[in-house]
């Protein structure tokens, strides 16, 4: 149910103002994290009123807005996908447009299409304890106007980073460069690379997708890296889930590979971790058989830290490594000293001539979006907060976000995310609580940083996200199994979160008295 409730003009305080929608629960974003939210919104609390908004005119969040040539996942949609609907092509490593696919298609079978709001940025909220609600400020992209909705449980699924622009280190000389310049994030529909030379500076999981894609029309691709990255290959089909998909009723099937899928990347992450050497070895062995005899691996497949100090790429079916052998494209490493008219400069002197450079240098971050709070008049400055439960912040009633693992697939921890929210909204109304705030934990306990890695897009935004502290519920521990322990099962009410009732809201009472 998603019909909302206008409170009458009467009891506003300004009689000129619009009448001003209510929701139990607004979703921001409609992105893969949104539009799973609201399907376990509109399935687990089908009383509850909701609405969607969302910045853009478009479902899909990252795989609507990324358009660059190969754009795909880097984890397999076995675990990308919502444990609620099955992933049905035979690609484990999905293409970008199948992905979105996937996504419109959810949204439309669950019938929550018609409860996004497009074109609404949403720039600030503001909680009332007296209200027991939130009123959110958005800025309509289309018409220029603000607009203000309330709502009892506000639910953050933004995504996490900036989409009006991708990061960009400065680097000299940009302007006398006589090519073109382009950032993945923003990639021109008419872009014409067939025979042409291009570089692309980057080593992520950006790079390595674009490499091999432009390469099948390029005349060569260079791939500039400063440092490498851990690279992995992966079968595109996975041949045990083809398998138990014929044998087995989808559902069943599905729910069978999604958990190998689990138990094998939680046990690459922990072995990672706890034998980095075994690991290291095992990666470099695998990058060997790939490449010719002779091939540089040391230079440019050994990076300088451990497995999954920063994300490890996945490439479907070596297909990096076979444009590489077959002289398509090729790797670089060094750093830029300038850019020039006719392509970079290189700080151990060489040159490489391009007539088009691709900036794969990444995001960035951005936290909720970047909405600002205030709760009762006071502004909340996340960075001063801590996560609860990786979901809901100190101090910050009635507010949660969807943030996926940075070890493995995101859905896997925004669909118990989600589950977590339904329960906590059915445990609230179940007795009567209109307020659920995290209490900031003993502020002698140690604080680290919101995520352990130490890739340079997380370090150089880390500043900005709450932080997290050094035990459950305050810990945010990266593991799917023991998020099943503590967000499915786990007790509701615990040391970190105080309950509450509201007083009769002064909305209600005014009106009383009227
Ligand atoms: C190129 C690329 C590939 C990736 N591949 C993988 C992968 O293989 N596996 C994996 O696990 N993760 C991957 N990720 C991470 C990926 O972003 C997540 O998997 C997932 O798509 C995030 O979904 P989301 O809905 O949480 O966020 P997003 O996809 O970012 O969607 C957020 C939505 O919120 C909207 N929004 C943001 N701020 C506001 C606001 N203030 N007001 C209103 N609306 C707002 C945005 O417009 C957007 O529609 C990838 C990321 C990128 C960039």
């Amino acid at each position: 149910m998603s019909t909302s409730t206008a409170i009458p003009a009467a009891v506003e305080a300004d009689f000129h103002e619009p009448p001003v929608e209510h929701f139990d629960v607004l979703i921001v974003g409609a992105g893969l994290s949104g539009i799973g939210a609201a399907c376990h919104l509109s399935g687990a609390c089908p009383a509850k009123t909701f609405a969607i908004l969302e910045a853009r005119d478009a479902i899909g969040g990252t795989w609507d807005l990324f358009r660059y040539p190969g754009i795909r996942s880097d984890s397999d949609m076995y675990t990308l996908g919502y444990a609620f609907r099955p992933w049905e092509d035979a690609k484990a490593i999905a293409d970008g447009p199948s992905i979105l696919e996937y996504i419109r298609s959810t949204a439309r079978d669950h019938d929550v299409v018609d409860e996004i709001r497009f074109h609404h940025r949403v720039v600030r909220a503001e909680w009332s304890t007296g209200d027991a609600r939130w009123t959110v400020h958005a800025e309509r992209s289309d018409t220029g106007e603000t607009v203000r909705v309330t709502c009892g449980f506000l639910f953050m699924c933004t995504g996490y980073y900036r989409y009006d622009q991708g990061y960009t280190p400065e680097f000299a000389g940009t302007d006398r460069f006589r090519g073109q310049v382009v950032h993945p994030q923003l990639w021109p529909e008419d872009l014409d690379y067939d025979g042409k030379r291009v570089v692309v500076i980057g080593s992520g999981a950006t790079a390595v997708t674009l490499v091999p894609a432009m390469a099948e029309r390029a005349g060569h691709v260079t791939m500039l890296q400063r440092s490498p990255t851990y690279i992995v290959s992966l079968p595109a089909e996975d041949p045990i889930a083809e398998l138990v998909k014929r044998f087995l009723p989808s559902r069943l099937a599905y729910s069978i590979v999604r958990w190998k899928n689990v138990l094998l990347t939680t046990a690459f992450f922990q072995l990672s971790r706890r034998a980095p050497k075994l690991v290291k070895g095992m990666i470099r062995k695998g990058v060997m058989r790939r490449l010719p005899a002779g091939y540089d691996v040391d230079t440019h497949f050994n990076p300088h830290y451990n497995p999954w100090d920063q994300r490890v790429c996945l490439v479907p079916d070596g297909d990096l490594f076979e444009s590489i052998k077959a002289g398509r494209a090729s790797i670089v490493t060094d750093r830029i000293e300038t850019f020039t008219e006719r392509g970079l400069k290189l700080a151990s002197g060489g040159e490489l001539d391009a007539d088009i450079i691709i900036t794969a240098t990444g995001l960035n971050l951005l936290p909720i979006g970047g909405m600002e709070i205030a709760v009762d008049g006071r502004e909340v400055k996340l960075s001063d907060t801590v996560g609860y439960k990786g979901i809901m912040f100190s101090g910050v009633p009635n507010l949660a976000v969807a943030l996926g693992y940075s070890n493995a697939s995101w859905t896997l921890k925004c669909d118990l995310t989600c589950e977590y929210v339904c329960r906590l909204l059915n445990h609230m109304d179940a007795r009567g609580y209109s307020h659920c705030t995290p209490r900031e934990p003993d502020p002698s306990l140690p604080r680290e940083a919101f995520l352990d890695l130490v890739s340079g897009y997380v370090l150089r935004s880390i500043d900005q996200f709450p932080k997290q502290g050094a035990r459950t519920p305050w810990r945010l521990h990266q593991n799917y199994a023991r998020d099943i322990a503590l967000l499915r099962r786990g007790a509701l009410e615990d040391e970190g979160v105080e309950f509450s009732r509201a007083r009769a809201p002064a909305r209600q009472a005014a009106q009383v008295a009227a």
